[in-house]
């Protein structure tokens, strides 16, 4: 099926066309990491090869941070690959590697200084920067992604190194197509998109937020396996609103005030027409922009392209995930249930929605389904005659005489859940939670907002405060607690349990969009893979160490609602798990002779 030729700076493998279609073809050069590599001539007179693959030889082979094994090289292809007497005499294991890695990052002393050694190692050897994620996620989650990733962005210009990513500006009117042709890889597949207007909590980062899309796509790569080649962040500097980084001299973005209205609006209708136009079918996840264009944009592109807002679809359905988990702890059936959201904006509605969207399933009509919902904001209850109710807020304002205060809300309306989703700490009081154990035997008690200064209570507030009754989630880390004899151990609401999964799924069925009822559908595949034994220990999601999996089984999900809703592009497989997980990207050396 193919011929590998030597050169004298590289070596050219050969595929003989009709004998190997573009999709084997592609697989095939994932798995020896070759995919970037990859050339395609076009006609049939060009060659009487459609496809090469070049392995460049000697030290471009070994600072090429795709093909680079480092001192794991084989004394075989040293000697084949023109890299004798480059390296060390002794050949190290992956494995062994990976310990050196976790010792030097181990001994930096502080987490940005381990991020900044992580991105050192990503532009080095990219398999063994996979392989120590993957191997150790639980410890290295925290810093490739949140909380470090905010501290990141927030001094972004500062430990700048090289770039990675397209960077889009004002000044790119008319020629996006063009920028994003400058990319290397051909074959993007995944996009993920940030005007950094609103960088996890942080507000306005500017082109500073670049570490956002980067973060998210190495965690496509480590939790699903789509590989890195595929992937593209993208940030789109239509200047900063932050007085700080107008004025300092180290900032990497346009120093000027943000570009709104019909100019903004006009630059993303050409980046997703120039995203057509240069990697046809490829997903585009916007993540971080600020509710004012995030909801809007989303709304305007969901059925027309493959897109999806992580901040939006990702936390509601990460949210439903754990509604799912706790109901298989209490027994009750969903319809049944009364969730009260303490907070009103758009992650509480967004949450909303897909409940909503789950209880029609279940055969209730959307008026019915939307009377499990209620909502307390800044204002009160939200209720039937309140005049400053706008929007989506309305479709859920229900007959109810007028409530100022949560727990009063609590005692009148006794609900199975509290969702906290306010931006506003401390809000689920001990008096609260006291209420919730005295109205269930179980409570559901979530505790979303973020970052660390905002959760509406701790964990072991709402072990202490339930007796130990409490179904808790939160929306940052808390370590186990010890109370009641027992020790539980909180679940992270991490909408890392989604998106890679939604991503890689869209990805194999060829997804023309990405719908709530995938999202759905992925909710209920993490719920899945929750055990028993998780249960019983106060988990309402799996372990991050068993992330490879649940994503395998959120993509099948995925992609069988594409093919049930006829939004497929791609032939059904035989065996669709299997096929799936034929396209993951496994971080391990290949040989390469
Ligand atoms: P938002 O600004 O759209 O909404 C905030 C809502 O809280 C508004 O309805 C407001 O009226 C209400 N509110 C404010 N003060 C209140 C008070 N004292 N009592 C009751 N309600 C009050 O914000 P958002 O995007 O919906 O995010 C809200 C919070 O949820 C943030 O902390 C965000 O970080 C968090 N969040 C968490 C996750 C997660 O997965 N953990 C995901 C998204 C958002």
């Amino acid at each position: 099926m193919y011929t590998i030729l030597h050169d004298q700076d590289e070596i050219i493998i050969r595929f003989e066309k009709d004998l190997v279609d573009d999709e084997t073809l592609s697989r095939f050069l994932n798995h020896i990491n070759l995919q970037s590599m990859l050339k395609k001539s076009d006609g049939d007179d060009a060659s009487a090869h459609n496809w090469t693959a070049c392995l460049p030889t000697g030290l471009i082979l070994l600072r090429d941070p795709t093909l680079s094994k480092g001192s794991a090289f084989t004394r075989g292809e040293r000697e084949a690959l023109g890299l004798a007497g480059l390296l060390p005499p002794r050949v190290h294991t992956l494995d062994e590697q990976v310990r050196r890695i976790l010792e030097n990052l181990r001994k930096q002393s502080t987490d940005i200084e381990r991020y900044v050694y992580l991105l050192a190692l990503q532009d080095r050897n990219r398999t063994l920067f996979y392989r120590v994620l993957l191997d150790n996620i639980e410890e290295l989650m925290p810093i490739v992604y949140t909380p470090t990733v905010g501290q990141v962005c927030f001094q972004f210009g500062h430990i700048f190194r090289r770039p990675s990513g397209i960077y889009i500006t004002a000044r790119d009117r008319g020629r996006i197509a063009e920028l994003l042709g400058n990319w290397p890889n051909k074959d993007v597949q995944v996009i993920v998109i940030t005007d950094g207007e609103r960088i996890l909590g942080m507000g306005d980062l500017g082109a500073d937020g670049m570490g956002v899309p980067m973060g998210k796509l190495a965690l496509y790569t480590v939790c699903a396996g789509i590989h890195p080649s595929l992937t593209l962040p993208v940030t789109l500097d239509m200047g900063t609103d932050n007085a700080r980084l107008l004025n300092d001299p180290l900032y990497i973005g346009l120093q000027h005030p943000r570009i709104r209205g019909d100019l903004y609006d006009e630059m993303i209708e050409e980046f997703i027409l120039a995203v057509q136009q240069v990697f046809p079918g490829c997903i585009i996840q916007f993540e971080d922009f600020a509710n004012r264009n995030a909801s809007r944009l989303i709304q305007q592109y969901r059925d027309q392209i493959c897109c999806f807002n992580d901040d939006i679809q990702g936390t509601a359905a990460v949210t439903m995930a754990a509604i799912f988990s706790a109901l298989r702890i209490t027994g009750g059936a969903l319809k049944d249930q009364r969730f009260l959201f303490l907070g009103a904006g758009e992650a509480a509605l967004d949450t909303g929605e897909l409940l909503v969207l789950a209880l029609v399933a279940e055969g209730l009509s959307p008026k019915e389904a939307r009377r499990c919902c209620w909502y307390f904001d800044s204002k009160g209850l939200v209720v039937k005659g309140r005049a400053d109710l706008s929007g989506h807020k309305r479709l859920y304002a229900h007959d109810h005489s007028p409530v100022a205060d949560f727990h009063e809300a609590v005692q009148a309306l006794g609900p199975q859940a509290i969702i906290g989703v306010s931006g506003q700490p401390r809000q689920f009081t001990p008096e609260i939670l006291e209420t919730m154990a005295r109205i269930n035997d179980r409570p559901i008690i979530f505790s979303l907002s973020n970052p660390t200064s905002k959760f509406e209570c701790t964990a072991e507030e709402a072990y202490t405060w339930t007796s130990g009754q409490a179904i808790f989630a939160s929306g940052t880390p808390f370590a186990p607690v010890v109370t009641q004899g027992r020790t539980f151990y909180p679940s992270q609401g991490n909408n890392v349990y989604i998106f890679p999964g939604v991503g890689l799924g869209v990805m194999a069925s060829g997804a023309a969009q990405v719908t709530d009822e995938m999202f759905l559908a992925a909710a209920r595949a993490v719920s899945r893979n929750v055990s028993e034994e998780d249960l019983q220990n106060g988990r309402v999601y799996p372990p991050l160490s068993r992330i490879r999996q649940v994503s395998l089984d959120v993509a099948a999900a995925v992609a069988e609602q594409a093919y049930a809703g006829g939004l497929a592009t791609k032939p059904l497989p035989g065996d669709l798990v299997e096929f799936i997980r034929g396209l993951m990207f496994e971080p391990v050396y290949r040989s390469y002779i």
